[in-house]
């Protein structure tokens, strides 16, 4: 291991645990060494699992919550460019992105926190059934019990964030289990929520096999909620095994984004091509399918390749760098794959190639519907570009795929946005945006295979609370 690797233990009940065993973490550019982190199992989830079920005994009051989350904010500000640093190392992620994403990260502590403050029941109008007459009813909103949090590797500080702060704003102890690929910056924000003053047993953090720490969380029944954000298989599977827990699930994408024949296709192209190869394509809302109008189809193209081919490739620390590696070698095979099946099968390649072991920002047009760059999420730094007659038949192409996150469109009519808004089905539409747009306090999530449910502060704390009615006889 490197001297400047970082070396972190498993948090249980306050106390940083080591087991005798580590997993390595490595840079997915240089393939060093960037960390090391103890490495658990099912006993140590059980004991974390223990351990927030006794915190649960002890509720917070909701202004120690807020407050703890507002120290986070300002701590992860604190300590910026550390967090950052943390991100790009273990997960490739071009430093400038990274900022983004640590900036991010407190956003969504700081909407948790206002989440916590206003936390509330409502007033149920008795009197308005004749039953009710001489009755006073309100609900409470009561923390749903131990939160299991399930966090994947491409947003491994922010996506942490949005499981971790609206459970505390909630009320819920969180038992975390990070990828295994990055979990540094999660225990980083665990080191950052104990600073802000969070008492024992309200966050545990455990990282190893992933199948034996899920098998804990599905069958202890104290685990009353379940917020796994990831692949669909994974999360889908996980959701079939706890059929008595709420299973909150935030899944991929094949992002597609119409434009339509009026559209700006100067800002189309300079926002598509930013978003289609941010961290390598390695977002759930990376732009993977532009279905383009045939009258501005080759007008499109033309404003789009030398857009694609001037993002810069390389090294994820390099201030300068747009498009980082992929996760690891068996992603980079896989997408090359993809790619050759596509133009095997007739696909015009617009740009592309690998250099210095990097795959390059690549673009095919004519790519057919069957093709897996088409229907399957890529997860890499690929976008398709095909023509359509019209922009019901790029609705339609759209809608083709298992997935429904995000999707976009850009037009210069408020009809046809309308159309598109009505007739996409995804849980977002974005109008003159890549699709790849968000905003922490938004509700984001997904229809179909891409999941079940909405993250952003004020509706995960919605999630991870439960409605208690409570009636007086006056
Ligand atoms: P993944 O392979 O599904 O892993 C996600 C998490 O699940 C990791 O912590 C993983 O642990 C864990 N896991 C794996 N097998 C498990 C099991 N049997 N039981 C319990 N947990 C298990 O996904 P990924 O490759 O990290 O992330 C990429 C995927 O996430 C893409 O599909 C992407 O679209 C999706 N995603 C969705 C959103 C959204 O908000 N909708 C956001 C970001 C990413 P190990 O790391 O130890 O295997």
């Amino acid at each position: 291991m490197a001297a400047t690797a970082t070396e972190r233990k498993l948090l249980i009940d306050g106390d940083w645990v080591e087991t005798g065993e580590w997993i390595e973490v490595r840079s997915p550019y240089s393939g060093d060494v960037v960390g090391r982190v103890a490495k658990g199992g099912a006993d140590e989830a059980r004991r974390a699992v223990d351990a927030a079920a006794r915190a649960l005994e002890s509720p917070l009051p909701a202004h120690k919550r807020a407050e703890v989350l507002v120290k986070v904010a300002g701590l992860i500000g604190r300590r910026h460019e550390e967090v950052a640093r943390t991100i790009s190392d273990e997960a490739g992620k071009p430093i400038k992105t990274a900022r983004v994403e640590a900036s991010r990260a407190m956003s969504t502590y700081t909407f948790a926190a206002v989440e916590a403050r206003k936390l509330a029941g409502e007033m149920i109008p008795m009197e308005s059934a004749q039953a009710g007459e001489g009755k006073l009813g309100f609900t409470l909103r009561k923390p749903i019990g131990v939160v299991g949090a399930i966090s994947p590797f491409n947003f491994p500080c922010n996506l942490v964030a949005h499981k971790l702060a609206p459970a505390l704003a909630a009320g819920c102890p969180v038992v975390l289990k990070p990828a295994s690929q990055t979990p540094l910056s999660a225990l980083l924000l665990a080191e950052l929520e104990l600073e802000a003053g969070l008492p024992d047993g309200w966050l545990n953090v455990i990282v190893g096999p992933a199948s034996e720490i899920g098998d804990v969380l599905v069958e202890d029944a104290r685990v009353r909620l379940i917020t796994f954000t990831g692949s669909s298989g994974i999360g889908w599977g996980i959701r079939e095994r706890a059929p008595r827990k709420r299973v909150n699930l935030e899944l991929g994408n094949s992002t597609p984004v119409i434009v339509a024949a009026d559209a700006d296709l100067e800002t189309a192209a300079t926002k598509l091509a930013a978003n289609a190869f941010a961290f390598a394509g390695q977002s759930c809302i990376s732009v993977q399918r532009i279905y383009v109008e045939r009258p501005a189809y080759d007008a499109f193209i033309q404003a789009f390749v030398p857009k694609v081919e001037a993002l810069k490739v390389g090294d994820p620390s390099d201030d300068e760098t747009d498009v980082g590696p992929v996760i690891d070698e068996g992603a980079h095979a896989r997408i090359l794959e993809w790619i050759e099946e596509a133009t095997s099968s007739g696909a015009r390649l617009l740009a592309g190639g690998v250099a210095g072991g990097l795959i390059l920002p690549t673009a095919l047009a004519e790519v057919a519907d069957d093709q897996k760059l088409s229907c399957e999420e890529v997860f890499g730094p690929v976008v398709i570009v095909n023509p359509v007659d019209s922009v019901d038949e790029a609705i339609a192409r759209a809608n083709g795929t298992r997935f429904g996150l995000q999707a976009g469109i850009f037009t210069a009519s408020i009809d046809t946005a309308l159309r598109a808004a009505d007739g996409l089905e995804f849980g977002g539409v974005t109008v003159n945006e890549a699709p790849t747009f968000r905003s922490d306090q938004m509700p984001y999530g997904g229809v179909k295979d891409s999941g079940n449910t909405r993250e952003g502060p004020a509706y995960a704390v919605r999630e991870m609370t439960e409605d208690r009615l409570v009636v007086i006889q006056r």
